[in-house]
């Protein structure tokens, strides 16, 4: 992907304001309560409207894509990638973000659980924090990060796909993770619409529905107990994996049926709709809605040169604050925990910006005490 460079370019209030949101309103849909809001918050700031320059076109009419050395780059331009973008603008650190434009949630129409956003399109959340960073000089770049390597001085080399290279003091990566579905014929096709995985993110709109869950991870039966509580019908689809006792005596105490056990051969929609799941013998457990736990898969191949420690699932082992094993390097967002929802994608972003601003601050003051003593 050719990288695009988007520059924050503060403008005044009053008539451009409301056009603005207007603007961000029409395109993408922002409720129009969101964009109330905003008009009531933003009084008194400036507001920014992104440029957005091509590299290609950058380069052709002279503009370069900022070698100089940014305080942090921030890999990710998601909730977690954008909120740390926020608060680290917001102290007037020298930051860029650096983002693919493929949200994890980009799926659904339609993101929940987010307090005062509940039901906003995820774009629509993303398009209002990209304008909010951009007040702060935050450097917007649409493109892929490949690696991130030691740079010549301290710091870290962040390359991108298509030749620039970014310097930075520090790097935070909000680049979310990929859920890889079981191979089941029929069952992609439907994911986020009505095969899902998470209750809390869609599972009250398909409250009181046919839920088949299927056993083809560790936590499946968790994920059933889990669903029953949304649903007086549920039935546990076991794959290939053989319940234990327990398990069978814990989803049965619950009231969650058990189908035949016996591999699972695809998932059976008509009419743009689920209509079951089809075992090995030909046999069909009818539902409406598929739950599935996908595998969780950071992306992070970034670091690999780094030599970030890991934990026993893969993800990278933070502090509390997103700090990873090499000093320099956080992780936030799906990235560092697949349990982050948007709120706490967003969270830990913010958390990690005020932590790294501190290392910074410590960092200058021990610079400038050495360079006093020495002079
Ligand atoms: C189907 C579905 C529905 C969901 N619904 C909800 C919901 O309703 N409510 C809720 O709270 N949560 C929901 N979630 C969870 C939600 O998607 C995550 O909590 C959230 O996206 C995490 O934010 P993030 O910033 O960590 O990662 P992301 O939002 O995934 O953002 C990561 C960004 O990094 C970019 N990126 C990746 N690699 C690179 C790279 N090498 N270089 C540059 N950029 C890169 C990606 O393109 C992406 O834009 C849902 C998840 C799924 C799968």
């Amino acid at each position: 992907m050719a990288a695009r460079l988007v520059r924050g370019r503060p403008r005044g209030l009053g008539h451009s304001t409301c056009a603005f949101l207007g603007h961000l309103a029409a395109r993408c849909e922002v409720v129009p309560e969101t964009a109330k809001l905003l008009a009531r918050r933003v009084p008194g700031h400036a507001v920014c409207v992104p440029e957005v320059i091509a590299v290609s076109d950058a380069q052709r009419n002279g503009r370069e894509i900022p070698q100089d050395s940014y305080d942090a780059v921030v890999i990710g331009g998601g909730a977690a990638g954008l909120s740390a973008a926020l608060v680290l603008g917001r102290v007037c650190r020298k930051v860029a973000v650096v983002d693919a434009g493929e949200p994890r949630n980009a799926p659904v129409a339609h993101m929940q659980g987010f307090l005062s956003r509940d039901g906003m399109p995820p774009a629509a959340l993303l398009e209002v924090g990209r304008a909010e960073v951009a007040q702060y000089g935050v450097d917007f770049i649409a493109g892929k990060v490949e690696q991130v390597d030691r740079g010549e001085a301290a710091g870290f080399a962040v390359h991108l796909a298509g030749g620039p290279v970014l310097h930075a003091r520090h790097v935070v990566l909000a680049s979310g993770l990929r859920d890889e579905l079981p191979d089941i014929p029929g069952l992609r096709e439907r994911w986020s619409r009505d095969v899902l995985h998470c209750p809390y993110c869609h599972g009250y709109e398909v409250r009181g529905r046919a839920f088949a869950v299927l056993g083809t991870h560790p936590v499946s039966v968790n994920q059933a107990l889990l669903v029953r509580q949304l649903s007086d019908d549920v039935v546990y689809v076991p794959g290939d994996r053989p319940l234990t006792d327990d398990e069978r005596e814990r989803l049965t105490a619950r009231g969650v049926r058990i189908a035949a056990e016996g591999s699972i051969k695809r998932v059976v929609s008509a009419d743009d709709q689920v209509r079951g799941v089809e075992l090995e013998d030909g046999a069909v457990v009818p539902c409406e809605v598929v739950f599935v736990f996908p595998q969780m898969v950071p992306n992070d191949g970034v670091l690999d040169g780094l030599g970030c420690d890991r934990n026993p699932a893969g993800f990278l082992t933070t502090d509390d604050a997103g700090r990873t094993s090499v000093p320099g390097i956080w992780a936030v967002g799906n990235a560092d925990d697949p349990r982050a929802l948007v709120i706490s994608a967003a969270g830990k972003g913010a958390a990690a910006a005020f932590a790294l601003n501190h290392d910074l601050v410590d960092a200058e003051v021990a610079q400038a005490v050495a360079e006093r003593r020495g002079s």
